[in-house]
């Protein structure tokens, strides 16, 4: 597809960030462009259309996605927090980084039963997207699936999830 390769090569490498030796991908040149914008989101969206009530976003970036996603299928949308940004946590996850640990947080707005479809742009080892689903299920609802747009192979994310959709892989 013509945008969604466009789409691809609007996404920013910038070597040795945060740290020597990694290679950062960021997608903030995609976002700009409505066209690839557009596309992409519809790419994440296409295998669980009509299959979801809400739409869940990881902190930061997940966040704008999740935030379009709703838009344009008509869903709510559930911001899933790092740590000590919510008043009222109804659930959190510790999971481990590369080095140290991570927590994140969610509000309790989801009703039992409710579909989420879970959304990020990047997946590394999957540790994210693993913990995510953790917080839907203690928030007793249901993660019918999980998309990212870009998978970095090699660092076992697919493997760590199993299941995953994904729009580009790196
Ligand atoms: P994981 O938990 O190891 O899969 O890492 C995924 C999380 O780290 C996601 O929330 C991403 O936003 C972030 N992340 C990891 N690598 C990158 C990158 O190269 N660019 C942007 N975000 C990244």
């Amino acid at each position: 597809h013509k945008d969604l390769a466009y789409a691809e090569s609007l996404i920013a490498e910038t070597p040795d960030y945060p740290e020597p030796g990694v290679l950062f991908r960021d997608i903030s040149p995609m976002l700009a462009d409505p066209a690839a914008l557009r596309e992409v989101c519809a790419a994440i969206v296409e295998p669980f259309k009509g299959q979801f009530d809400i739409v869940g976003g990881i902190e930061a970036r997940g966040f704008l996605l999740a935030g379009y996603i709703a838009a344009t299928e008509g869903v709510g949308m559930l911001p899933i927090r790092k740590a000590g940004k919510l008043p009222t946590p109804a659930a959190a996850v510790t999971y481990n980084l590369e080095y140290g640990s991570a927590t994140i947080e969610a509000p309790g707005v989801l009703k039992p039963g409710e579909r989420v479809l879970l959304v990020d742009d990047v997946l590394a080892t999957g540790g994210t997207i693993a913990a995510a689903r953790e917080i839907v299920s203690q928030l007793g609802a249901v993660t019918i699936g999980s998309a990212v747009i870009l998978e970095l192979l090699g660092l076992g994310g697919r493997e760590h999830v199993g299941d995953i959709h994904t729009v580009f892989t790196a």
